[in-house]
């Protein structure tokens, strides 16, 4: 991941730390830079923090985390924002993108979730909830049983 030296930015590329490592080990290049807050009234987006997330260097859109929340609740905004942009965008031609994939045999890519009982967020198969992975630790390939979490 390359940024620009913001030291606003600091709390958001924090959080963005294991999405980060999950794109990069799928082989997803991301960059994030500056997105200057939206000159907007501060009631609305008062303690929001953007970043204008690349992917193969193509500018998608912004990513988006409120500071008054916990590092893991913005990591899973952050996963759950860079997910949607993965997947909107034809990064590679002529292939639908899923990421991050799910066990083999499995279409579908992993959801982000984050529940009381877990200190951080998590990938999750939609359909199987004992399938789950710390968000951070995909192998970039459809898991298998050691890369999962217990
Ligand atoms: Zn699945």
């Amino acid at each position: 991941m390359s940024t620009s030296p913001d030291f606003a930015l600091a709390p958001l590329l924090e959080a963005f730390i294991p999405v980060d490592r999950d794109l990069t080990t799928a082989g997803v290049v991301v960059a994030l830079e500056h997105a200057p807050t939206p000159p907007v009234s501060p009631t609305v987006y008062g303690g929001m923090l953007y970043a204008r997330i690349r992917l193969i260097g193509q500018a998608v859109g912004n990513l988006g985390i409120d500071i008054a929340h916990s590092p893991s609740q913005q990591t899973l905004n952050l996963a759950d924002q860079t997910q949607d942009y993965v997947l909107e965008t034809p990064w590679r031609e002529g292939r639908a993108a899923v990421w991050p994939v799910c066990v083999e045999g499995h279409g579908h890519p992993m959801k982000a979730l984050l529940e009381s009982d877990w200190r951080a967020p998590f990938w999750c198969c939609p359909r199987d909830a004992s399938i789950r992975l710390l968000i951070g630790t995909h192998p970039g390939r459809p898991p298998r049983g050691t890369d999962l979490a217990p």
